[in-house]
């Protein structure tokens, strides 16, 4: 292909894009197809010669969208939602055009430079106090494995790394019954193994907060074993029913056991940039060591974005740096991106913060998370006034839980039943043993009616099952 082509396809994509939001309300939110369809549909061995960029949009168009679930359709209100705002789509033309790899200072200074104030940019918007830094990662569940090697090698007397885990002894790390499966991953890629991930119950009271009497318990029982606590990850924003643990009391724990601490606010972090809702979800962050949430989410940047806040960074970079010759950089001191995360490839995506931020404003994005708070709310009282629905879990910022009447396979039935209709999509999820329907709203253009509609889609739904 040659750029005049390029140019002329970049164009015609962009046009395929802008009508695509438009009328995406026309489409079933969740892909209405059958496993192993689209795979039937496409050529079993690759072409020997070129083909057509025309030939290949069709077939995009034909084969393709068919097997797409919308994730921003305006009525997609299952698990959380994966934002991607136009002004940091079109920061990911560039990205993808400029095609940098940001690794060091060197392969890209604007990427690096940028990175570091767009971390300040949200560290203030966050409402972190200054001293905070900070890296964009891949993904949330990538934020949370540096943390937890960094809570391995910092409680081996950094070890790990150099000799491998045998004989150190049980390192453990505790954290919310609540916690996102990322956590678990992350325990076990790091040789910590998940029976030593310890599960602390809810206490019941608030927002499903960790019973951190039980905490300290668990780590008194661990010392007396003979075990080595490693660190405590809280949540603010759990993706079952939206968590959030009181942060100034865990924090209180690690300071008095000298344990690292790391926050996965991956969902709920947006909007903290929101003042009203720090007092309920907020005090004691500052506590924090680690502190991940994902721009990409409920935000609006592009996937993928995900900020990783570090009280000092010193710890997670001698826990993950490494330089060798051919990395090594000369003349003054520079931030290497690289020597922060697990992979050495970077993509430059503080871009897409930079264009998300500056288009918008924090008010802009401000307005969007109130709205969908506001009306997360006017739903779940919809819902409860609608005889058979029984709400489950109340409203934690834009998630809700209920139930309809009947058993576990009632539940899914409705789920499953509503997705096949495709006018909204819900997932399901788990509360005290018992299954529950998850609504979570958050899609950027989402209006009140796509919310409020859902009330109506469910009734209907729910008779036709009747
Ligand atoms: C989405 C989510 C994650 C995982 O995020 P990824 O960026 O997909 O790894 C972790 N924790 C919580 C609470 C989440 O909502």
């Amino acid at each position: 292909m040659n750029w005049d082509d390029f140019a002329s396809w970049g164009e015609k994509i962009s046009h395929w894009a802008a009508d695509y939001h438009r009328d995406i309300r026309d489409l079933p939110v969740r892909a209405q197809t059958a496993p192993g369809e689209i795979a039937a549909a496409l050529p079993a061995t690759p072409p020997e010669g070129a083909e057509a960029m025309d030939t290949i949009m069709t077939d995009f168009e034909r084969i393709v969208m068919p097997g797409i679930t919308h994730w921003q359709h305006p009525r997609f209100f299952a698990y959380f939602p994966a934002n991607a705002a136009p002004p940091s789509m079109l920061a990911d033309m560039l990205i993808t055009t400029i095609a940098a790899q940001c690794m060091l200072w060197q392969t890209s200074p604007a990427a690096t430079e940028m990175e570091g104030v767009m971390i300040d940019w949200l560290r203030q918007a966050l409402d972190l106090p200054p001293g905070f830094t900070g890296v964009i990662q891949d993904s949330a569940s990538s934020a949370t494995l540096s943390a937890v090697l960094t809570m391995r090698e910092r409680a081996t007397k950094w070890r790990g790394n150099r000799e491998g885990l045998n004989g150190l002894g049980a390192l453990r790390i505790y954290c919310s019954e609540q916690c996102h499966s990322s956590i678990d991953r992350a325990c076990w890629v790091a040789g910590i193994g998940q029976d030593n991930l310890v599960k602390i119950g809810t206490s019941g009271r608030g927002n499903h907060a960790m019973d951190t009497d039980a905490l300290a318990a668990a780590i008194a029982a661990d010392r007396a074993a003979g075990h080595i606590p490693a660190g405590i990850i809280a949540i603010t924003g759990g993706t079952g029913m939206g968590a959030c643990d009181d942060l100034a009391a865990v924090a209180k724990i690690a300071r008095a056991e000298d344990l690292y601490t790391h926050l996965d606010a991956a969902w709920a972090g947006s909007a903290m940039i929101c003042p009203e809702y720090r007092a309920a979800f907020w005090p004691g962050v500052e506590h924090f060591d680690s502190i991940v949430f994902n721009p990409h989410k409920w935000l609006g940047a592009q996937f993928d974005c995900s900020v990783q806040f570090l009280r000092d960074p010193t710890q997670q970079l001698n826990t993950l740096k490494i330089e060798p010759e051919y990395l090594k950089t000369s003349g003054a001191a520079v931030t290497n991106y690289s020597e922060w995360t697990i992979p050495l490839g970077r993509r430059f995506r503080a871009l897409k913060l930079w264009f998300l931020i500056r288009s918008y404003g924090l008010e802009g994005l401000r307005g969007r998370i109130r709205n969908h708070v506001a009306w997360t709310g006017e739903l779940c009282e919809a819902l409860r006034e609608m005889e058979p629905f029984e709400i489950v879990t109340e409203p934690i910022l834009s998630l809700f839980s209920f139930r309809c009447p009947g058993d576990d396979a009632m539940q899914q039935r409705l789920v499953d039943a509503l997705n096949d209709d495709g006018r909204i999509y819900l997932t399901q999820g788990m509360h005290e043993g018992r299954k529950m329907i998850r609504f979570s709203v958050g899609q950027f253009d989402c209006t009140r009616d796509d919310v409020m509609i859902a009330a109506d889609v469910i009734h209907e739904i729910w008779e036709s099952l009747q």
